[in-house]
Order: C-alpha cells, then structure tokens, then sequence
C-alpha cells in the first residue's frame, strides 16, 4: 500500500486555512459554503472562494469535498434547491450528504460529482453501508462509535470507501444526534448551530433550596456530568489501516489555521511513517509532543474500548502554544513577511514550524526587527503583515508560534 492509497482529510473553516492544511500535507480538503452545512459558525466559504478553492485544490492534487450535510426541513426544500443550482458549476471531487433529500437533490441538478455520506448518519455495519452504496454513495464517514473490528467487517463485506475520524472533539450524544443544544440556547445542532452545552457546568438544584447549588460527581477526579474528552487516535493509524479504512478524518473547522495545518503535519507523518515501515519511537514521541502543542482537551482513544470508559473529563483545554502568526505565500530569501494573529514583539524568540509535509521539522528563531511599512516598530499587532527579518532564514509557508511557559 502507499501512501496515495490512504487519504488524509483535513478540516478548512475558510480558504485561509485549506491553504495551509494543503501545505502541511493534506490529501483531501472538506470545506462548506454559506448555506446547508454543519458548521454555520465557521467562517465558511462564499461563492467566489469556493470557486477559488476548488481551483487551488485541483492545482495541487488534492482532492475537494464539500459540504452538504445539513438535514432539510420542508421548508428549506425549494432554497437547498437553489443553493444548489448556485454552486454546481464546481468541480467538487465529492459533496458530503446527510439527509437522503440532499442527494436527491443534488442529482436532480444534474451534477455528477461522487457523493460521500457525513459520520451524522451513523453507518455502524456492512448491511447499511450496501444501503447506502446501492443508493449512489461512493465513501461513508462511519460513526464514531464504529469499532476496528466492525471497520473490518464493514470492508470485507462491501466495496465501499470508509472514512474514520482520527482527531479532534467528540460529542458525548450518539454521532452528534443531539438536541440539548437547541433545548438549553435554540441553537439546533443539526442545522450547524450547536453551543457546545455539554462543555458547560452543570449542577444540580434541589427544588426547596434555590441557589443552592450541588456539584455533580460523576468519578474521582470530575464534577462535569457531560464535558467529553478529545479524540486523539495518532497511535492507532496501523490498526486503522490494516482494518481497511480507506480515509482519516480530522475534526475542527472552527479550529486555527495552525491546528489545521499542525494536526494534519503530524497525522501525515504518522502514514507514511507506518508505510514505509520507518516509524520510531523518536518519530512517536515528537508526534505526541505536537499534538500536544494544539489547543485541545484531555486526550481519549476511549471510544475504541467498547465504551469503558467514554472519557468525560473535569478538565478545560490544554493550551501550551500562542499561535503568532505565518509567512506569506509571497516572502523570499530576503524579504520575509509575517501576518499575524497574536502580537510579535522584537526581540520575541519564536518556534517556527516549516512546511514540510514528509518531516516533522521546527526551528527555534529570533525577531530581530519588525518594519511596518518599512519604519521600524517594538511590536506588531494581530492581524497585520509586517515585514519581520530573522536571525536566520525561513521558507515562506512557515508557520511561528510562542510556547508558553
Ligand atoms: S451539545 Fe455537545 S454532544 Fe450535543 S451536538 Fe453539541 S457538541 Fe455534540
């Protein structure tokens, strides 16, 4: 097997962050437009950057799936319609659906690109997946809560591409059927506007006694009844692929451009590491040490146990790195330009990730000045592009970042 065989899917909350999730390695991109996906409060991409995207994918062979996976009510039917008709001039590689109705749609418009089925269908066995293929569908993301074992079984019993989530936040609902989020704030989670209530505090209140409030304990080391753990399934890539899964998945379109294009770097690694039977227990322990550089909740693999253990956690996210900023497409040897996304001071000593998809390769660097439209200045705010010279070159592509003590 090679590695063109395993696809690696990255999460791209806007063109911004496909860019460099395709620099750091990504195989395959999934993204969503302004209307009908799950993710409505990403920033999402509109008409024009969708066309952008579909072409910046195409020029660096990687493959563009796009996000239909809303659940229509009736009275979406005629709109869905026609966001369709508005976007189906694209050359996707594969729309995701979850709502049977979509696909009929979408064949409807005649467009003609493979259908992928989203993981919010919970395709567990081999019975559903036939379903599902003989209804057009060439990939299923399969639950969560699709063990190795039913992966295999799921494999040797269809012909049907499986996807599997590797990385990133889990719901504690099954495969994110859920409504406590449109209980508690009307946010409908199944339309893309989920608020993550089940990361809030809970309490429990005895009728007679208001405002007097009970903590939860549900084990040893928590008090939150809810709050899961994140999914992290960087030492189990060998199992995956020796079950037959044809793609991973990595979750958080909301996410940062440089956990986007980090995460992706280090499941890469992991791939060809294991295919090209390389791996090492260094390249592990810098995998580990990266992942655990992103933003991120208490690590699990807990879902894989049969339920054990689901992974709830006491705990709030774990962040040990200040996404500074990255080096534009545009910089060269001796120009170097930073946009920023957290203030850069001179003098700041920064870890720089470089943007070499095969290796795991950071350097320690220095800013030895910072010129605003070429005058001087101690520090450069968020959201600017400075030119930034460095005690030592970088490639531009590059991403920087503080470690926090
Ligand atoms: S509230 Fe939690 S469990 Fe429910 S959909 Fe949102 S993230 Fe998932």
């Amino acid at each position: 097997m090679t590695s063109d065989q395993i696809e690696l899917m990255a999460p791209a909350g806007n063109f911004e962050k496909l860019k460099f999730a395709v620099y750091y390695g990504a195989d395959g991109v999934y993204f969503g437009g302004k209307e009908f996906n799950l993710r409505d409060q990403s920033t999402n991409l509109d008409a024009d950057y969708i066309e952008q995207a579909v072409d910046f994918c195409r020029a660096n062979n990687v493959k563009s799936t796009f996000l239909l996976n809303s659940f229509l009510h009736e009275n979406d039917v005629y709109s869905a319609e026609k966001y369709i008709s508005s976007i189906a001039h694209n050359k996707f590689d594969a729309i995701m659906i979850s709502d049977p109705g979509m696909l009929s749609l979408i064949r409807k418009s005649g467009m003609m690109c493979r259908i992928h089925l989203s993981t919010q269908m919970s395709t567990l066995n081999h019975l559903s997946a036939r379903f599902w293929k003989d209804n057009g569908v060439s990939r299923i993301v399969l639950a969560r809560e699709t063990t190795i074992d039913e992966m295999k079984r799921i494999k040797d019993n269809t012909d049907i591409e499986i996807e599997a989530f590797v990385h990133g936040a889990l719901c504690i609902s099954y495969s994110g059927r859920c409504l406590l989020s449109r209980f508690l704030s009307g946010r409908d989670a199944n339309s893309g506007l989920c608020s993550h209530p089940c990361r809030w505090k809970f309490h429990l209140v005895e009728e007679k006694r208001e405002g007097h409030l009970l903590e939860f304990i549900e084990h040893s080391k928590g008090t939150e009844i809810l709050s899961s753990k994140d999914l992290c399934l960087i030492n189990r890539i060998a199992d995956l692929i020796n079950a037959g899964v044809d793609a991973l998945k990595i979750e958080g379109r909301m996410k940062s451009l440089y956990y986007a294009a980090n995460v992706t770097r280090v499941y890469k690694n992991a791939v060809i590491s294991f295919l090209q039977n390389s791996d090492s227990p260094a390249k592990i322990e810098i995998r580990e040490r990266e992942l655990d550089l992103v933003s991120h909740r208490p690590y699990t693999e807990d879902l894989f146990n049969e339920f054990g253990n689901m992974g709830f956690t006491p705990l709030p996210y774990i962040k040990k790195v200040l996404f500074s900023g990255y080096l534009t497409e545009d910089s060269n040897e001796s120009t170097t330009y930073v946009k920023s996304f957290n203030p850069i001071y001179t003098g700041d000593k920064l870890n720089a990730i470089l943007p070499d998809s095969s290796e795991i390769i950071n350097e320690d660097v220095t800013v030895l000045e910072i010129l605003e439209n070429d005058r001087p200045t101690d520090m450069q705010r968020p959201s600017q592009i400075c030119n930034i010279v460095f005690d030592k070159p970088l490639p531009p592509k590059t991403i920087l970042r503080k470690i926090l003590k």
